[in-house]
């Protein structure tokens, strides 16, 4: 198992790779795959276009417990970028000009956000889902004991890191002692009814490779992590999830000091599936950056690409007539929406 040990973000060790520039640079010129817009125009999808805002996906800001060796975000304890109280009001005032159905609250951890629980009850009294994209271990933090009670209360859908169900691979990729803590918080889940058979609370677990390769089916990698987890740890859970891990921020910097980045992008290339690409998250989801800019998913917003084409920057201006169906900004890392069968839950997490 090739990994990186990570202490701090790319942004605290002074890494170039913490630009989004540098990183676009290296998408648009330093790999083996043609260009994506290209593959999109073949497959007849060139513009993407959204198809409508189902899900409203709001990133509270970059500061995590953990740091992760694949972090798409850069997140981590040395981050302070979080939602100010005053753009999380500006964000449930834009919910409630629409009937969008599900609210999805990602990070770093955005439990450690001070406004992440008004965020929730706000959208709650909207009537609306809320999905908490979860690195579980933030669950033991010190100050959040009562987390787990307050987002059964509220009855929020729980998407949750787990890259595998042994130690060694879990603690390669998300730091030492991982594994365990993991445990200890989905027993904490589960006591609460938590993946249990009409509790009503849905806990769903998040499967990215550990190292430079595609996920496996889902279905099989589902039914072993049920087996495993249930018979080592009487742990259960309803749906296990695959995400591709995106070529970009440490993920990019472990693929290129692995000499792993070439090979990567090629085969992401070759898996190109022109039904994943008829269905990728962003035409169907809106994303709210931790200072209010609007971005076509979670991967654009880390690589600095907002909303173009004419439609709103930012959430003070949102105007859903002109966000429904606006143009999307893509690029090359888009490969890793748009391979094998594409990511299964709507984005990463945490
Ligand atoms: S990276 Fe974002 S913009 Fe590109 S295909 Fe995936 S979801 Fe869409």
């Amino acid at each position: 198992m090739t990994t990186l040990h990570i202490t701090q973000s790319l942004m605290a060790r002074g890494n170039p790779l913490a630009a989004p520039s540098e990183q676009l640079r290296i998408l648009a010129t330093k790999n083996g795959c043609p260009p994506f817009e290209e593959r999109m125009r073949a497959a007849l999808l060139f513009p993407l276009h959204a198809t409508g805002v189902t899900v409203f996906q709001i990133n509270v800001g970059k500061l995590c417990n953990q740091t992760c060796a694949h972090c798409h975000v850069d997140a981590g304890p040395d981050r302070r970028e979080v939602m100010t109280r005053e753009t999380a009001e500006l964000c449930i005032r834009a919910l409630a000009q629409t009937e969008i159905p599900t609210v999805d609250i990602t990070g770093g951890a955005p439990e450690l956000n001070p406004n992440f629980r008004w965020l929730v009850e706000q959208a709650r009294a909207l009537g609306r889902h809320v999905l908490d994209r979860c690195n579980l271990t933030v669950l033991l933090v010190q100050g959040q004991a009562d987390l787990a009670d307050f987002l059964a209360r509220n009855q929020v859908e729980m998407i949750a890191s787990l890259p595998y169900y042994r130690a060694a691979q879990t603690d390669a990729q998300r730091g030492l002692g991982v594994f365990d803590k993991s445990i200890a918080a989905l027993r904490k889940l589960n006591a609460l009814g938590y993946g249990k058979e009409g509790s009503g609370l849905l806990l769903n677990l998040v499967y990215n490779p550990v190292g430079a390769f595609l996920p496996p089916k889902q279905e099989a990698i589902e039914a072993q992590f049920k087996r495993a987890l249930e018979r080592e740890n009487g742990i259960v859970f309803n749906r296990l999830y695959t995400i591709t891990n995106m070529p970009i921020s440490r993920f990019l910097e472990f693929l290129l000091s692995t000499g792993n980045y070439e090979g990567y992008m090629e085969r992401l290339a070759n898996a190109f599936n022109p039904a994943a690409a008829a269905g990728v998250m962003c035409r169907y989801m809106l994303s709210v950056g931790w200072d209010g800019t609007l971005y076509d998913c979670d991967f654009n917003q880390m690589l600095d690409l907002p909303i173009g084409f004419g439609a709103p920057q930012h959430i003070r201006d949102f105007d859903p007539g002109q966000l429904d169906a606006r143009r999307i900004a893509t690029g090359n890392h888009c490969y890793g929406c748009t391979a094998g069968a594409g990511s299964s839950c709507g984005g990463a997490t945490a």
